[in-house]
């Protein structure tokens, strides 16, 4: 029997999460707008997603009241993609499920820090600053830095080369 495509005989709100962030990709293009990523062919570049996955994902993200659509340019229309407010909660839910990752199933040093910008303290596992006592630090006062685990032969595209060169704020536009 095939698999049902959704969880629609489950009465429970992580099922209905999960229908929308639990599809894949789904979650990679909203870490991605954590980083700063607005533009259709960053997102591109930097997941290697076929094009028509892309586009479905980021229609649902929209739909689901996760991103807005801002359009940028009238000709060629063209759109950039912001996290709402309902999107910019994920936080909460992305950077522990990275750690836990990392803690469980990394296959190497990490990538990237995380660190309180205002303090430059690296957020524990949970999304706190230990300096500051901040319980749930903001993305937009978090401060990603390349981390130690840079492979030998690292992404040549726009977006991974700009996250290994410098600092940078969370939210803020990346490219
Ligand atoms: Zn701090």
């Amino acid at each position: 029997m095939a698999l049902g495509k959704g969880y629609e005989g489950q009465n429970c709100s992580l099922a209905r999460a999960l229908e929308l962030v639990g599809e894949r990709w789904t979650l990679l293009v909203v870490r991605d707008a954590f980083y700063g990523v607005r533009r259709y062919g960053a997102f591109l570049s930097h997941l290697d997603i076929p094009r028509a996955v892309l586009a479905d994902r980021l229609n649902t993200l929209v739909d689901a009241g996760i991103l807005q659509r801002h359009r940028y340019q009238e000709s060629p229309p063209r759109d950039e993609y912001l996290l709402t407010e309902r999107g910019t909660e994920l936080w909460s839910v992305i950077y522990p499920l990275m750690r836990w990752g990392e803690r469980h199933f990394a296959t190497g040093e990490p990538l990237r820090t995380f660190r309180h910008a205002t303090c430059g303290t690296e957020l524990d596992p949970a999304g706190r600053c230990p300096a500051c006592g901040q319980a749930d630090v903001p993305p937009g006062d978090v401060e990603s830095r390349p981390g130690p685990g840079i492979p030998a032969q690292p992404r040549q595209d726009p977006v991974s080369v700009a996250l290994r060169q410098r600092p940078h704020r969370l939210l803020q536009p990346l490219l």
